[in-house]
């Protein structure tokens, strides 16, 4: 149940974004989410997605928004449109288009619509503001060399921020060497600045009731396109046709394979630092793999 001043102010906002008064007829929780409470918001006309979290959030929200206008300008594949946000009351709050989501559909076009995404290219690493993964701040300063914005806006962010949550030193030292061999998986790939979603993992895809690919939720950054292939990869897998209508569009390279790993490493820590527990296990097996791969 929401307050009902809240609910009022979200109801003023949404119908001031829209240009018509409207009003809110039902709240239903809507499950799924791991990080803000969820709701189906229905007016007499039309449902929407409605997002609500801790003021101290609303910064998340916004930076969510603007991702998700930025990648549905390149046309490439559906997201949620946008209609407002706002903070009111120690509460923030996001409200996108409802969209009736499916775990099923159409895969392959899933995957060409990914690539053709991945295909819009800018100049250097990076985005226009810092973003979030998760609730962790995720930095994304300009960049020329991929490799250097991996290690420093990446990998060793969440380096530090495991450090200030007491990480083993163990770990941390060989995090530290890893991070100085990073060139070994890299060689003879000069990966491109790919507009992200940078959050792929499977609980941030489905499908509308056409069948139609949906994406939300995302941290979008322009980085190497295999960081997405890979965390898709994190919590399961798309499957080989996947890969190969994806390739048709935006070819993977051989080395993605090793890469991958390395890719996911940055969720891993980001889990680590997010929930701790078993993530802190499978942050140092995953560093053990790594370390053996650069032959350390
Ligand atoms: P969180 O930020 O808390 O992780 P999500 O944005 O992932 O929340 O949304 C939670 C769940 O709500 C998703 O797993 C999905 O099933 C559903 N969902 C996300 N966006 C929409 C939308 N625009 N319309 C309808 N359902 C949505």
């Amino acid at each position: 149940m929401l307050n009902k001043l809240f609910e009022k102010q979200i109801q003023q906002t949404i119908s001031n974004a829209i240009n018509e008064n409207l009003s809110i007829i039902s709240l239903n929780p809507v499950s799924g989410g791991d990080i803000n409470q969820a709701y189906c918001l229905e007016s007499k006309s039309k449902k929407y997605f409605l997002k609500i979290n801790h003021e101290k959030y609303y910064a998340m929200f916004c930076t969510e928004a603007e991702a998700l206008q930025i990648i549905a300008t390149t046309d490439s594949i559906r997201v949620p449109k946008v209609i407002c946000m706002g903070k009111f009351s120690q509460q923030s709050f996001l409200v996108l288009e409802f969209i009736e989501l499916n775990s099923h559909g159409d895969l392959a076009l899933f995957a060409r619509q990914l690539a053709k995404l991945h295909l819009n290219i800018n100049a250097k690493f990076g985005f226009e503001n810092d973003n979030f993964i998760g609730t962790t701040p995720q930095k994304n300063a300009w960049t020329n060399n991929w490799i250097e914005f991996f290690n420093r806006e990446r990998i060793s962010f969440q380096l530090e921020c495991l450090k200030r949550k007491n990480l083993n030193r163990k770990i941390v030292k060989k995090i530290e060497r890893l991070l100085k061999q990073l060139p070994a998986f890299f060689s003879g790939y000069l990966p491109v600045p790919a507009l992200l979603h940078g959050d792929l993992w499977q609980g941030n895809y489905a499908f509308d009731t056409f069948g139609n690919p949906v994406i939300y939720d995302p941290a979008s950054y322009y980085g190497d396109h295999e960081t997405d292939l890979a965390m898709l990869e994190l919590f399961g897998h798309p499957g080989a046709d996947f890969f190969q209508q994806y390739a048709q569009i935006f070819p993977v390279d051989r080395g993605y394979f090793h890469r991958k790993p390395l890719y996911n490493l940055y969720h891993i820590m980001n889990h680590a630092n997010l929930f701790g527990g078993s993530y802190l296990q499978q942050l140092d097996d995953r560093v053990n793999e790594l370390l053996k791969f650069t032959g350390n």
